[in-house]
């Protein structure tokens, strides 16, 4: 990574996503205008059927716009080919599910070493960042176990150590405490809030409000479009990664 890099996280221009044709067509995204800076906190909220996931999607490089322009740390993503776009979403971005998504009968720490797998990473080196991942959420004495030997906010931790462990630009969480028990709940949010201290970008889609309110900057999505954004506050403590 570059340092003190100039430009923002997600920069988002008027992007508009139409599903369909004709009669059937739904406008799903009406132009939205979005900018995150690096070590920014940032809560998507809205109904069902707002657009939310529609949004995540293309923040997440797992779906393209209809038009409009989208750099992602600095790189215009809008028009990669599919290979560019896995290739963007497994450096640059990591991605927190409500269901974990981990490989079940394999380890903790095997579930973390798949991202760097991916990318190339020779066994040693990946080994030693996945282990430094699962430090990193509270798991280290768990890296032999496997899923279900795990609970769920357990996993969801190893799931927030594999969203992390290719240091992304950002940190993608769509609903991650939507399965959890509060008690799982708080543990998974101060994994995430402690992780932005530290400087890193997080965007976390919720329909709770008291899960917001972790965040640092909140919008609302309403039929497509952006209708409320609001600062919920500013750290003084966040350190900015070089
Ligand atoms: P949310 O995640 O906020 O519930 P979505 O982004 O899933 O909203 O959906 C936004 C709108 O786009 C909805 O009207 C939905 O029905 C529509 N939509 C989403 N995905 C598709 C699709 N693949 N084909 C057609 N319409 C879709
Ligand atoms: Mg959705």
């Amino acid at each position: 990574m570059t340092s003190a890099a100039p430009h923002p996280v997600l920069d988002v221009r008027n992007l508009v996503k139409l599903y369909g044709e004709g009669e059937a067509q739904v406008r799903a995204l009406r132009g939205v205008n979005l900018t995150v800076e690096r070590g920014d906190y940032l809560a998507i909220m809205g109904s069902s059927g707002s657009g939310k996931s529609t949004l995540m999607n293309i923040l997440g490089c797992l779906d393209i716009p209809t038009s409009g322009r989208y750099l992602l740390d600095g790189v215009d993503v809008s028009r990669l080919d599919d290979r560019q776009l896995a290739l963007v979403r497994n450096r640059r971005i990591g991605f927190v599910f409500q269901a974990f998504n981990l490989i079940p009968r394999t380890s903790a720490v095997a579930n973390v070493e798949l991202p760097l797998a991916y990318a190339g990473m020779k066994g040693p080196e990946r080994r030693r960042r996945a282990l430094a991942a699962l430090a990193t959420v509270g798991l280290a004495d768990r890296a032999d176990h496997e899923p279900n030997q795990l609970s769920g906010g357990q996993q969801q931790r190893v799931a927030v150590a594999r969203a992390l462990v290719t240091a992304p630009a950002l940190v993608l969480a769509d609903e991650p405490t939507g399965n959890l028990d509060t008690r799982s709940t708080d543990d998974v949010l101060a994994v995430l809030d402690r992780l932005n201290r530290s400087g890193r970008t997080i965007v976390l889609i919720t329909h709770e409000d008291d899960v917001a309110q972790h965040a640092k900057r909140l919008i609302r999505l309403v039929d497509g479009q952006i209708v409320h954004d609001e600062i919920l506050r500013r750290d003084t403590d966040t350190a900015v990664l070089a």
